[in-house]
């Protein structure tokens, strides 16, 4: 048997305490002895409260089930995200976790809209997706409760991330996790490899580790200071670089989806929970000054503040790489992208399900490291790139929205404009996060709408095309009626005790 592995964990955000319920999931002893720093002094970074359906998988995989999970984070359930104001002031448009129906005559049903769409059709696509039937509606019901066309859709939830923090340590603790206390003074190396040997705290205790996960958030303390690995900045693509958070006292309605509302240099979130709403605004301090950022937050909430908005500094992008000597850095310490599509926790999960699957018990092979940095790469670009589609499209007048309309864009996302313009399809690439139906929500609620379609779909029967048009909207907004309201699918199921 080879030797017990010892894994060390820096930081106790929603990073670290994932890589620690997972790690002892995966790797309990004696394969592995694990122990995660952190400091209470220095405190997580707060927010990120929306997340995207994989997440359902990860508490899967942990035993947690979902009624507890929610009640413990005074969570919500999402079933997508409502863009308002984006494309230009006074439009709306859904991306829900779920598609627009079966192919009709061999052509996703997208193309048979745009050619309906195109013959004066008025009703956009949301109108065909589920998520959007219930949503707009404010019922909710999971994908097992339903049948039919009606079941083919996903959802993922709106929680408190300090209060999911707790649950998954005290999940990672009862399975052998050590947590300790401190901070981090200095990082150990060793002279000849430069792997990190070492943690010294202050006080002078010392934490020796065979791999160190680093989650220290922004600061990137082992990966970006200790090991000096470059940041890549996409600050020309996603200008953003401020934001504004605060709570909220919940008022109005209580819906099962994410809003964003774009504003003159930036945007706004709302992220309904039980106990409370999270707001922010996320902006270009080229464009807007902190004090304005913060007066258009408390000017644009639906309940009353609870307390003053808190500035938050980024910078968009990601790390050369994200795995170097014996150092791999998951969460804020590996880069970051603004919450537009509720990334950044899919991210670090997706980071640590391929760790767990390359991480070798023994010596670290370059080739792994060279892959994970690969697949990592690839995966925060396809995101990258679906994120810089909401700025680029826009039609809003603003200086900060024309410069984002002038910018020259990666060549990957050039590409797949210019396929979606000839063809109104959406090629995608390795690693892609978001599918066609993500893509085509986005592209049409910006009205970025192609040339053609699918010339199959421009033989199928129009009067028959209209009749299925019509028989799916009307069945999803039936389907839709019967789900309860979704305060009272928590206030049954799941509410906070
Ligand atoms: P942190 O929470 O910053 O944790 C860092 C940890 O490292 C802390 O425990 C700290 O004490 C420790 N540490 C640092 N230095 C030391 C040291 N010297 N010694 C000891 N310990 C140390 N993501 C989403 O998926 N959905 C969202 O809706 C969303 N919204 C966001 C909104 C904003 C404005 C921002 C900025 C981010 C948002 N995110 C969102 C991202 C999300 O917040 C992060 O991905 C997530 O919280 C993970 O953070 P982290 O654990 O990497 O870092």
């Amino acid at each position: 048997m080879t030797a017990t592995q010892r894994i060390v964990i820096v930081g106790g955000g929603t990073a670290g305490w994932m890589a620690a319920a997972l790690f002892a999931r995966f790797r309990p002893a004696p394969y592995a002895q694990i122990t995660l720093v952190e400091s209470d002094a220095i405190g997580t970074i707060g927010v990120g409260e929306a997340t995207v359906p994989l997440i359902q998988h990860l508490n899967q995989v942990l035993g947690i089930h979902e009624p507890d999970f929610v009640a413990a984070t005074q969570g919500t359930f999402k079933l997508g995200i409502e863009f308002v104001d984006w494309c230009r002031v006074g439009n709306r448009h859904f991306h829900g976790f779920g598609d627009y129906g079966e192919d009709i005559d061999g052509v996703p049903p997208h193309h048979h809209w745009l050619r309906l769409h195109a013959a004066g059709m008025p009703e956009p696509i949301e109108h065909w997706s589920m998520p959007w039937a219930a949503a707009s509606r404010d019922r909710f019901a999971p994908p097992q409760a339903m049948n039919g066309a009606a079941a083919a859709f996903k959802h993922a939830y709106h929680f408190d991330a300090g209060l999911y923090a707790q649950l998954l340590r005290r999940h990672a603790e009862a399975n052998g996790v050590t947590r300790i206390e401190g901070r981090i003074a200095q990082v150990l190396r060793d002279g000849e490899s430069g792997d990190v040997t070492a943690l010294n705290l202050d006080g002078g205790r010392e934490i020796a580790g065979d791999v160190f996960i680093d989650c220290s958030g922004f600061v990137s303390l082992l990966l970006g200071r200790t090991l000096g690995v470059d940041f890549v900045d996409w600050t020309h693509w996603l200008p953003c670089d401020r934001a504004m958070a605060v709570g909220s006292a919940r008022g109005g309605r209580f819906t099962p989806f994410t809003r964003s509302t774009a504003r003159a240099a930036g945007w706004q979130w709302r992220i309904p929970l039980q106990h409370r709403s999270g707001n922010g605004m996320v902006y270009a301090s080229r464009h807007l000054s902190d004090d304005e950022a913060a007066a258009t937050l408390l000017a644009n909430l639906d309940g009353a503040p609870l307390g003053d908005p808190r500035p938050l500094k980024f910078t968009t992008g990601r790390r050369a790489r994200f795995w170097e000597h014996n150092v791999v850095a998951i969460g804020l310490a590996a880069g970051f992208m603004e919450p537009l599509e509720s990334t950044s926790i899919q991210l670090i999960q997706t980071g640590l399900a391929r760790l767990i699957e390359l991480l070798p018990s023994g010596v670290i092979d370059p080739a792994i490291v060279t892959e994970y940095n690969r697949q990592t790469i690839t995966e925060y670009e396809r995101i990258r790139d679906f994120l810089i589609a909401h700025y680029c499209l826009t039609q809003r007048d603003e200086p900060l929205w024309q410069e984002c309309r002038a910018m020259t864009l990666p060549d990957t996302l050039a590409h797949k404009l210019a396929t979606w313009d000839a063809s109104a399809r959406v090629p995608l690439y390795d690693l892609e996060s978001h599918q066609e139906p993500s893509w085509v929500a986005i592209l049409t609620g910006q009205e970025r709408l192609p040339r053609g379609w699918d010339a199959t779909a421009g033989q199928t029967d129009a009067t028959r095309l209209a009749a299925l048009f019509a028989e799916r909207r009307d069945a999803l907004a039936r389907a839709a009626e019967k789900m309860p309201p979704h305060d009272r699918f928590i206030e049954r199921t799941c509410m906070a005790i």
